[in-house]
């Protein structure tokens, strides 16, 4: 059987803080006619102002994500955004812990899993990002570092099917340097191993788990083969006509 039947692969577009309406659309209008409905999951995660605007354009089937919320329901937080606003748009999935919310919004690992407790709390699916830095891998440190994330998550985790877990390497995002396929298979691994030994057997074997950094149509096959690689947080590609092509490694070639 399929170690990986239990796991519609997933592909995300993290759009960061680029684009306009007219490129939101453009984006879109590119993705509406793909068939990929039964081979994988797709979400698209615009600026927070233009989410609106992707939830109202896309086809049933696409997905659209935050790139953040907060993890309170209202109140005095100039510049946020909370899970309920985000469901009372129609939003149903958000990003949380990206690495550059960690490093250049100084996020610790406490508010990022307290921001991932609340969002699963208001009903919210997450794609919950770890990821090692360039010094912590040279220095051997790639295993506690990703493990010491997901550990401060995975508490405040009580339904896992709302959760895909992004592993994203720092030095591999937005640099061109992407992780190769068994560098990204070995900390997957790690990662699942870890689920089967702390959380369950059968969690570790549904959660999926996809990798971040420096996807392009040009790696993304080779990447998709490995056995515990679930699909893509794609940030700088899912910009231009390439996010097609990650997507359709998922889908069989005779469609
Ligand atoms: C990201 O922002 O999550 C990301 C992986 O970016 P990029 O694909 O540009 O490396």
């Amino acid at each position: 059987m399929d170690p990986k039947h239990n796991r519609k692969p997933f592909v995300g577009g993290n759009l960061k803080m680029n684009g306009s309406r007219a490129m939101l659309k453009e984006i879109i209008d590119r993705l509406n006619p793909l068939k990929f409905d039964d081979y994988v999951e797709v979400a698209i995660a615009p600026p927070s102002i233009f989410l609106d605007l992707a939830h109202r354009s896309v086809r049933k089937g696409v997905n659209v994500a935050a790139q953040n919320a907060f993890n309170c329901t209202k109140g005095a937080y100039t510049g946020e955004v909370s899970p309920e606003q985000l469901k009372d748009l129609g939003i149903d999935w958000v990003i949380l812990g990206h690495s550059e919310r960690r490093e250049i919004f100084k996020e610790s690992d406490e508010l990022v899993a307290s921001k991932v407790g609340h969002a699963l709390k208001s009903n919210m699916k997450v794609i919950a990002c770890i990821g090692e830095k360039l010094e912590e891998r040279e220095s051997e440190k790639t295993e506690e570092v990703v493990i010491r994330q997901l550990q401060a998550i995975a508490v405040k985790v009580d339904d896992w099917k709302n959760v895909v877990i992004a592993y994203e390497p720092v030095w591999a995002i937005g640099t061109g340097k992407v992780a190769t396929p068994q560098q990204a298979q070995d900390v997957h691994l790690i990662i699942r191993d870890w689920l089967a030994k702390n959380i369950s057997e059968k969690i570790a074997q549904d959660t999926r788990i996809i990798y971040g950094g420096s996807v392009k149509g040009t790696n993304s096959q080779e990447l998709a083969k490995q056995l515990d690689v679930d699909g893509f947080l794609v940030g700088g590609a899912s910009l231009t006509e390439d996010f097609i092509k990650i997507i359709e490694c998922f889908i069989p070639s005779e469609n």
